[in-house]
């Protein structure tokens, strides 16, 4: 086997996985009443409290049965949709990035969540199980995992955690989201998930 040329951290959710609808599903179930953002687009942001009108209470409940040390909650995981961006164009490039680099999906899941996303990933964008890593960093560091890996490049939609990975020795594709606009110079905005894989196999 050749050994891979290079370490991609991918991130998962915003990029290959669509968490809000759901997650907005399970909000409601928990009795929240959201404010509402325009059709067929993301919420700004995930500051369900701050600024959709959730209680913390709620969105703590919504959480707790999102747990995936849970049977529901592991369903909830391995049952998200592919995010509206992953065509097949992208699961083509997807599997071609596989056979040259090493693939790392690194996300800021729950604790636990690391077996239920393995299977997602098998099952949704078709790569096999020795095919890629998953690390789960509930904390949200993802920096210090990227330079652990020896990473040279990362897609990611927070720009949060852009901006943190910034110390990151990273090449850092921004996926263009409505949530995540406002001055990155880190990184390279693009327009989709599947200009950054497009970007990465030129590399
Ligand atoms: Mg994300």
């Amino acid at each position: 086997m050749t050994r891979p040329l290079r370490t991609i951290a991918l991130d998962l959710d915003g990029v290959f996985a669509e968490f809000n609808t759901p997650f907005v599903r399970v909000l409601r179930d928990a009795g929240a009443s959201l404010r509402p953002w325009p059709k067929g687009h993301d919420p700004e942001c995930w500051h369900w409290p701050q600024r959709y009108g959730a209680t913390y209470e709620q969105e703590q409940a919504a959480w707790a049965a999102v747990a995936p040390t849970t049977f529901e909650g592991e369903l909830f995981w391995m049952n998200l949709p592919l995010h509206r961006d992953v065509t097949s164009e992208v699961i083509t490039a997807l599997d071609w990035l596989a056979t040259q680099h090493s693939l790392v999906f690194v996300t800021g899941r729950p604790s636990g969540a690391a077996s239920a996303t393995r299977r997602w990933i098998e099952h949704k964008l078709g790569l096999a199980h020795d095919q890629f890593e998953v690390i789960v960093t509930p904390e949200g560091r993802k920096a210090p995992i990227l330079s652990a890996i020896g990473a040279s490049v990362l897609v990611e939609d927070s720009l949060s955690q852009v901006r943190q990975c910034a110390i990151a020795p990273c090449r850092t594709y921004l996926v263009d989201r409505a949530y995540n606009q406002g001055e990155c110079s880190s990184a390279i905005r693009v327009p989709s998930t599947l200009a950054a894989l497009r970007q990465i196999e030129e590399l």
